[in-house]
């Protein structure tokens, strides 16, 4: 006889998976910091390392992720996981100045909404990378 019962219980390890240590990406208040400009300068900008997905050129500094092509990286930026985190970064991370405010120290100012976009490397740094192919297509691996 064949088993007929419906499998509703799906257990936790997929929740599990988003919580370990290895893969766990910055918090929003962490890529707050990595936007201001000295940061996102030098996170467009990494050294070739080959540790990392595309030798770490290819840099979404709002998702802190990296990826392995420009082709993969502009994918990305039309996705709506990075849409969504640009509307998440959009609102100014939580300060203990904010939480004072409320609790009435001061006057309460509500926390600032930002216009995020999307940050591309300019092509005007280009010159650096000589170790890495002039023409992304030639590297390009199909998936
Ligand atoms: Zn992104």
């Amino acid at each position: 006889m064949t088993y007929k019962r419906k499998k509703y219980h799906k257990g936790d390890t997929h929740l599990k998976k988003g919580w370990r240590t290895r893969r766990r990406t910055k918090d929003l208040d962490q890529i707050d910091e990595d936007l201001k400009d000295e940061n996102v300068k030098n996170l467009l900008n990494q050294e070739v390392d080959l540790d990392r997905p595309g030798a770490a050129q290819y840099y979404c500094v709002h998702c802190a992720r990296y990826f392995i092509n420009d082709t993969a990286l502009q994918d990305h930026f039309r996705t709506k996981v990075h849409k969504r985190r640009l509307k998440a970064l959009e609102l100014e991370p939580y300060t203990i100045e904010e939480s004072e405010r409320a609790a009435s120290k001061g006057s309460y100012v509500a926390p600032q909404k930002r216009k995020i976009e999307t940050i591309i490397r300019s092509s005007s740094n280009m010159d650096t990378e000589s170790e890495i192919p002039s023409n992304p297509k030639v590297a390009k691996v199909d998936a």
